[in-house]
């Protein structure tokens, strides 16, 4: 095994929403599965806007377990993609882990993640549920249809971007802004800041749900393809959508042109009135077309620097959080 200093401290960020049942054995499991981690690790856990006896739960927790264990407690319930971007604001590791709190995902498979992502150099190691236990016709069959989509657009071939078990170099996650349903297209914004080699998959353990139910059902499908629908803008033309209005513009603004240009010979140097001809109209409209592209792209180049500049902040989402400062690094004994 390793030593610690060539494992970078981690942390690992969980999203909770009406969780309780799950807590007691996620922290057992957590404890566990990192128990000879070799490296220091803290564990942040984020409570989103649970109803139920969630948060109570946690921090009582919280005690027993001792100061590794960060808890944030968000004003209402964000959804996970926020939830987790709130952990990851507040994640001090230079790797960080994200895994979900039903313990569909095994935490024992974070060690051997790490050491693979290290191992093979990479800025995302994303899991893959080879053998997913979940609804078929729900789940299974629109995320593979999801997975094939995101690999034919993006070029990025991974079987599973929705898995939450992950790990990233905090570097680079710290870089993204997450929203809307966001979480599960992650490797599409990472590719866009890093090289599409340094993202590998690797295969995870995955069990059924134990308490509680999936917070997802067909509603919120729909609003995961129309966030894909902006994934895949984002990829194709994210980085420069003024090149994609633009280009749009500048052929509408050339077509123009060459009718106007046309109509401008007809009437100076063949001394023909073009008075009533459609051909003027189209070439006004297409001119006005034209500008109007262009100023569209200028505003979206704006809109997403500004956006990825600025990034949504989480931290006036959150109601109560443990004290950064008594936050410590748990090591294996
Ligand atoms: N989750 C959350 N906020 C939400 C919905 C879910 O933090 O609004 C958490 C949830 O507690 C779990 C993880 O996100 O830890 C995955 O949720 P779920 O198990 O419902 O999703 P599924 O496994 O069915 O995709
Ligand atoms: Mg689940």
């Amino acid at each position: 095994m390793s030593s610690p200093a060539q494992h970078p401290p981690l942390s690992v960020v969980i999203p909770l929403y009406e969780e309780a049942d799950n807590l007691e054995p996620l922290m057992a499991r957590v404890h566990e599965g990192l128990a000879n981690y070799p490296g220091a690790w803290e564990l942040i856990c984020i409570d989103d806007g649970s109803r139920d006896d969630t948060g109570r739960r946690l921090r009582a927790l919280a005690e027993c377990y001792g100061p590794h264990l960060r808890i944030i407690q968000l004003r209402r319930n964000f959804g996970q993609t926020a939830a987790m971007q709130a952990g990851i604001d507040a994640a001090r590791g230079e790797l960080i882990a994200t895994l979900d709190g039903d313990l569909q995902n095994d935490p024992a498979d974070i060690p051997r993640l790490v050491a693979e992502l290290l191992a093979r150099d990479l800025d995302l190691l994303q899991g893959w549920r080879r053998h997913r236990q979940d609804d078929l016709l729900l789940r299974k069959v629109p995320s593979r249809l999801a997975n094939l989509l995101i690999g034919w657009v993006t070029g990025l071939k991974l079987h599973d971007y929705g898995c939450s078990l992950k790990i990233y170099r905090s570097t680079v996650i710290k870089e993204i802004r997450l929203f809307g349903e966001m979480h599960r297209f992650i490797p599409v914004w990472v590719a866009g800041v890093t090289a599409p080699e340094r993202i590998g998959e690797s295969e995870v353990r995955h069990q059924p749900r134990r308490f509680g139910q999936s917070k997802y059902g067909i509603s919120r499908t729909f609003r995961v393809v129309l966030d894909l629908l902006s994934a895949f803008f984002f990829l194709r033309f994210g980085a420069r959508p003024g090149h994609f209005f633009g280009s749009i513009g500048l052929v509408f603004g050339l077509l123009g042109g060459m009718m106007m240009a046309h109509l401008l010979i007809v009437k100076f140097i063949m001394g023909q009135p073009i008075g009533q001809r459609p051909l003027l109209f189209t070439a006004i409209l297409f001119i006005v077309v034209s500008i109007q592209f262009i100023t569209t792209g200028v505003l979206a180049e704006l809109m997403t620097r500004t956006l990825f500049a600025a990034g949504a902040k989480t931290h006036h989402r959150i109601r109560w959080q443990s004290d950064p400062k008594t936050a410590v690094w748990k090591v294996s004994p």
